[in-house]
């Protein structure tokens, strides 16, 4: 078995493992396979092993990564910060993204989405971490920016998604992922009909998953360290 397929493999345990352990089913948690920095052939290597969606950070990156392996027939969500200038790529070449924090890159995006294709698939992140964190829309915010999304055409708000501050301190990461569940049952509480806890990475998946993960957004712990940013 190849290195990445063999990634893929433990990683899928861990999931089904951290499942169980909480009483879920192992198939209620999605993993996102993250292929940042990652070479077109290894993300065929991981098509090949069976893996569907794949996630990258940056609209350009992941636009052409989607374009050139476009008869796999791969699902592509964009994860990182999306800039007002690159949402129509965004638009045009994924089917998720998880990262919307402003009105303002969601109406882009509505407007810009194809109509031929299907409603872009979105999730709001939000600001679990107070002063710790920049990015995310501050819980506060949340339900106006919830409301309006949800109304806008050619998107389907699906749920939520967060990025705690790093920490070795797994009490605090999961007094994180739960207050981002929390919040989404919030939400729902409020009318809407959202399915998705966009949460957890390499080092905290299986917290996440304690908490109610949906889907988790795994790279290094699939296709080895990332090089250094330079
Ligand atoms: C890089 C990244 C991930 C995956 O991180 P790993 O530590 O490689 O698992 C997940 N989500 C976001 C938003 C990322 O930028």
């Amino acid at each position: 078995m190849g290195f990445v397929a063999e990634g893929l493999q433990v990683v899928h345990g861990r999931i089904a493992a951290a499942a169980r352990a909480v009483g879920r089913d192992p198939a209620s948690v999605a993993l996102v396979a993250v292929t940042k920095t990652v070479a077109a052939e290894r993300i065929r290597e991981a098509a090949l092993a069976g893996q569907r969606a794949f996630g990258e950070n940056y609209a350009q990156e992941g636009a052409a990564k989607a374009a050139g392996l476009e008869p796999l027939g791969l699902e592509w969500h964009l994860i990182g910060p999306l800039q007002s200038n690159k949402t129509r790529l965004a638009a045009e070449h994924f089917h998720w993204v998880h990262s919307i924090d402003r009105l303002k890159i969601a109406e882009r995006l509505a407007a810009q989405r194809p109509p031929a294709l299907p409603p872009l698939q979105v999730c709001l992140q939000v600001n679990v971490s107070g002063e710790a964190s920049k990015a995310g829309v501050p819980a506060d915010g949340l339900p106006a920016l919830a409301t309006a999304v949800a109304a806008l055409p050619g998107l389907r708000l699906r749920g939520l998604m967060a990025i705690p501050e790093p920490t070795g301190d797994a009490a605090l990461l999961r007094a994180r992922f739960r207050t981002l569940r929390q919040l989404l049952e919030g939400l729902k509480a409020r009318g809407l009909a959202l399915d998705t806890l966009s949460m957890g990475m390499s080092d905290d998946f299986e917290l996440a998953i304690a908490e109610g993960a949906t889907l988790v957004r795994v790279g290094r712990a699939i296709f080895g360290a990332r090089p250094m940013a330079a």
